[in-house]
């Protein structure tokens, strides 16, 4: 029986549900559908759950340049890679302070068969294969605590008011464990306005829609604006008198980092939970939870009994035991043991997500 309570259980079991009812209560657009991905973000701040809202014959078309995301930089020279030869120089601008920098992004481009590159009078020119698709039309956060008590409140009302000023996603949402009671803890913790809130019954229901109900709709937010980032801010206390301390963000700046985090959760999805768990371990298992259109996979560690986070589950866990090498040569259906077939099975399921 799983603690819902434990919060790496819950967000995948966010994941799942998002991957098959986003938007909830609504119904997606025509031509539209969703991937989704989790603890995805940039260097300061990591969302649990992200949805991506994609153009769906766009995403299509962004398969050519293969599985594996691109980050910055290889976005940069993608995008304004010119349709004819042309000088790197003359192609692109200035992203860094030298243009050796430039200079090596576009040969990590060409080495992976991004562009096209040409050496003329001892100069690099570079020219597009492809077109880079504008597959990405919305990008949603999803904070999941399941026991919204009144510190976990506190501490995630300031995350979402710093969610809110950045304005980096399209929405913002917490998701917390439905409780069945009256005014659910989601309803009465102090959010911003701008934030929706979720409350999600993971084992409820034998259809998906059964499973969460919106308590709050969230605004959606000026991704298209700069940005305030917001570095520090007084305490409650009476004693500080300090002032907030912030920065601003350009525009260009947000729309170039939402890509690279939609092109991360492309690549890995929210399946890839298992690249940093112990699927050799003898204990390792994949058990099915919820019924029907509701059921999905999730760890399972036979020694501790329950799912085990990601933290849990890795090099320093003291009751790993590696498979026994007889289960490799028992036939098991793929190759290299029960381990390695359960990373393929949740790998296919991520493939199925991927248009090709
Ligand atoms: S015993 Fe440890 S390493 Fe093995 S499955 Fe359980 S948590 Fe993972």
């Amino acid at each position: 029986m799983t603690d819902w309570t434990r919060e790496f259980p819950f967000e995948l079991r966010v994941c799942q549900w998002a991957e098959r009812e986003w938007p909830p209560g609504e119904s997606l657009d025509p031509g539209k559908q969703v991937l989704v991905g989790r603890q995805l973000g940039t260097r300061d701040r990591r969302w649990d759950t992200v949805v991506a809202v994609c153009d769906t014959e766009a995403l299509r078309q962004r398969a050519v340049f293969g599985e594996q995301a691109l980050d910055r930089n290889l976005l940069r020279v993608v995008r304004n890679a010119p349709f004819e030869f042309e000088w790197y120089r003359d192609a692109l601008t200035l992203w860094t302070t030298d243009w050796r920098y430039v200079r090596e992004a576009v040969k990590d481009a060409a080495d992976r068969d991004l562009i096209e590159t040409r050496r003329r009078n001892n100069r690099i020119e570079l020219r597009r294969r492809w077109e880079y698709p504008d597959w990405l039309d919305a990008l949603i956060a999803i904070e999941n605590k399941p026991d919204l008590d009144r510190s976990a409140a506190d501490a995630l009302a300031d995350q979402m008011e710093r969610d809110v000023a950045f304005g980096l996603a399209d929405e913002a949402w917490v998701a917390t464990l439905q409780t069945g009671d009256a005014a659910e803890p989601g309803l009465l913790a102090d959010m911003p306005v701008e934030a929706g809130v979720l409350a999600v019954d993971p084992a409820g229901g034998d259809s998906s829609s059964d499973q969460s109900t919106v308590l709050w709709h969230p605004r959606t937010l000026a991704v298209e604006d700069p940005g305030t980032r917001i570095l520090d801010r007084p305490s409650d206390s009476e004693y500080d008198h300090s002032a907030a301390e912030f920065e601003y963000v350009d525009a260009d700046w947000k729309a170039l980092a939402r890509l690279a985090i939609g092109e991360r959760l492309y690549e890995r999805g929210w399946r890839s939970y298992i690249d940093s768990m112990r699927p050799d371990c003898r204990h390792f298992g994949l058990e099915t939870v919820g019924e029907d259109a509701t059921a999905s996979l999730q760890p399972q560690c036979a020694a501790k009994d329950r799912c085990p986070s990601t933290w849990e589950c890795g090099g320093r866990c003291s009751e790993f035991e590696p498979e026994p090498p007889a289960w490799r040569s028992m036939g098991w259906p793929i190759e290299g043991g029960p381990g390695k077939g359960l990373r393929s099975v949740l790998e296919a399921r991520r493939e199925r997500k991927r248009p090709k």
